[in-house]
């Protein structure tokens, strides 16, 4: 068992950086700048542009509270390719990330091509950091046929379809109560505040999972928002946002959002593997090649496996939760969903209180032989309150590399 560290985090006191927020500033890279802004459409205020400086003020925010914070971009690029030099972008070759056959950008490419493959790495990243939540920035242009709406706004989208949607619908209330706010503040104009929206069928990042073409293969496996901050389409809010102060704003109010959903958790679990090599923290790093950039850690060849639990949420542990783990065959990089069978690990788990960790040796049952196999390990609850419903995301590691 290991204490709660404890802290001075108002996000999460009793052991602020198991916490991990995947913050996805929207678009990004040479060919995807975002909506264009209808004032003045040069870089420096493009979508692109605001949800990079958006992001990287509110991951100051929270890194200042000991929140461990993974951007899905940090700068200017893409996931998953961004080499087009007819338009002068020159950024690395287009992979074909969700698996569909088809990667690129050009004339006789569909333009949703390098979308879903982008957004699909993006995706990704945020599962295999084990994320608790994701939250993509944006900015929205209001027009329709040609006539620009001028008017400034906010509004969050989630995904209803999810078993953990009532944490996402948390989230997304949130979040639009606390930019909204802030952001009113910033303004010196009159602001709409248009709510949430769960039933967000075209936004592909916060789709669940299907065979669909315009459906992502792997979903996101945690609480997820796509926050549509401010709107372009209002030229003084256009001009705030390519400003410190108007994205120290929208920032705030995101961060506060995070803040006041973050206390209302009651129930959470981290499972971290501490394989012994190639674990370079929370996020993986990219794998070279034409297919998907991420992919698991690998079981040890031993099968002997040492985790480590952590209660992330704000209440205790229940008595009788189990870890339970399955294999399933698969070429993708990792499972979708939740094998068929998952078999009880036979190991007790403490009822940890908030913040508090304990490690465990487990021995996974021998994978089946042949093909790659993935294990999928999480914890299960003996009340029925299952902790995938607060998006407590399993672990998936592999038998083999790519
Ligand atoms: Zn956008």
């Amino acid at each position: 068992m290991i204490p709660a560290p404890g802290s001075t985090s108002e996000v999460y006191r009793p052991n602020p950086s198991a916490i991990v927020v995947v913050i996805d500033p929207g678009h990004g890279g040479c060919l995807d700048w975002g909506v264009p802004n209808p004032y003045d459409n040069k870089v420096a205020k493009s979508e692109k542009a605001d949800t990079l400086g958006i992001a990287l003020a509110l991951r100051d925010l929270l890194a200042a509270q000991g929140i461990t914070v993974v951007l899905t971009r940090n700068d200017d690029s893409a996931l998953a390719g961004d080499l087009y030099p007819p338009l002068g972008c020159q950024g690395a070759p287009f992979r074909d990330v969700n698996g569909d056959g088809v990667a690129g950008f050009g004339p006789s490419v569909p333009d949703s091509t390098r979308t879903r493959d982008e957004l699909s790495a993006r995706i990704d990243l945020a599962n295999l950091a084990r994320a608790d939540l994701f939250i993509s920035l944006h900015i929205n242009s209001l027009t329709q046929n040609g006539v620009v709406y001028q008017i400034a706004a906010t509004q969050t989208f989630y995904t209803d379809a999810f078993p953990w949607a009532d944490a996402s619908r948390r989230l997304a209330s949130t979040v639009e109560a606390d930019v909204v706010r802030s952001m009113g503040k910033a303004a010196s104009y009159r602001r709409q505040d248009r709510g949430i929206d769960g039933a967000a069928p075209y936004l592909y990042v916060l789709k669940p999972p299907g065979s669909a073409p315009s459906s992502p293969r792997r979903g996101l496996f945690m609480p997820a928002v796509l926050s549509e901050v401010g709107s372009v389409s209002l030229k003084a809010e256009s001009e705030l946002l390519a400003t410190a102060p108007g994205r120290e704003a929208a920032a705030r109010g995101v961060y506060d959002g995070v803040v006041d959903y973050l206390r209302g958790r009651a129930r959470a679990a981290r499972i971290d593997a501490l394989v012994p090599a190639g674990e370079a923290g929370v996020a993986p790093q990219p794998a070279p090649g034409a297919g998907p950039p991420y992919w698991p850690a690998l079981v040890p060849s031993s099968g002997a496996l040492q985790l480590r639990l952590t209660n992330t949420g704000t209440a205790s542990w229940p008595a009788g939760l189990q870890l339970a783990s399955g294999w399933h065959a698969s070429a993708k990089p990792y499972l979708a969903a939740a094998p068929a069978r998952l078999q009880g690990a036979g190991v007790a788990i403490p009822q940890l209180g908030p913040g508090e960790s304990v490690e465990l040796s487990v021995t996974l049952p021998a994978p089946p032989s042949g093909s790659r196999q993935v294990a999928w390990i999480t914890l299960v609850a003996s009340d029925g309150a299952s902790f995938a419903r607060d998006g407590s995301v399993a672990l998936q590691l592999a038998t083999a590399s790519p």
